[in-house]
């Protein structure tokens, strides 16, 4: 989630911080179990978890983290904002806030996005009994992908939509941008998304 920790104030004006701190809080899915179960702590973080509730566990691979949905978040906004948490929470940029913050995109566009995104995740979720709670929505909606024969037309386009706007815009910057052979060439899903 964007905060404000001065980090980048040097570069762009405080009506474009304000526009980012307005799409964050208008959205949250990165405390959300959306893309990943868990978020990554460091070493030094662990105490500060356990302070904080947050339950922090020890991967296989040695990796401190904690359980996704967070259970600080309430509503769309982190409770514990202006008190210490962990780092991930501050460096967690998408590729959405990174275009808003560059100025790519408008706050109005960003926050139609957001709300589509949301739009594709509550029909999905309405219409899909997900029982396996070890993996992160999208995980599950990949599942469901590939067993598509048990799906209908609609449920397919609104899994394929959703994995695509997730893709587009909710990933890092950092991550390889992937439209995979699940999908139609991206000018194809921009049409067809409403
Ligand atoms: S997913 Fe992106 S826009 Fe949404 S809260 Fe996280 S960083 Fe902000
Ligand atoms: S601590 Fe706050 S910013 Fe971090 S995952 Fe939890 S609700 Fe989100």
């Amino acid at each position: 989630m964007w905060e404000d920790n001065g980090t980048m104030s040097d570069i762009v004006t405080d009506e474009r911080l304000g526009e980012c701190s307005e799409l964050c809080t208008s959205c949250g899915l990165c405390c959300q179990s959306i893309l990943e179960k868990a978020a990554v702590l460091e070493p030094d973080e662990v105490e500060l978890a356990k302070e904080l509730n947050l339950k922090p566990f020890v991967t296989r691979d040695g990796i401190n983290k904690f359980h996704l949905p967070c259970s600080l978040i309430h509503g769309n906004v982190c409770s514990v904002y202006d008190s210490p948490h962990p780092n991930v929470c501050k460096e967690f940029q998408c590729i959405l806030l990174d275009q808003l913050l560059s100025g790519k995109i408008s706050l109005e566009a960003s926050l139609k996005i957001i709300t589509k995104i949301k739009k594709y995740i509550n029909r999905i979720a309405e219409k899909v009994s997900f029982i396996d709670g070890s993996k992160s929505f999208l995980a599950l909606i990949q599942d469901c992908w590939d067993l598509q024969q048990h799906l209908n037309e609609e449920l397919l386009f609104d899994i394929s939509a959703c994995r695509y706007l997730l893709f587009r815009y909710i990933m890092s910057p950092s991550k390889p941008y992937s439209i995979d052979r699940l999908f139609l060439t991206p000018c194809s899903y921009e049409k067809g998304i409403e």
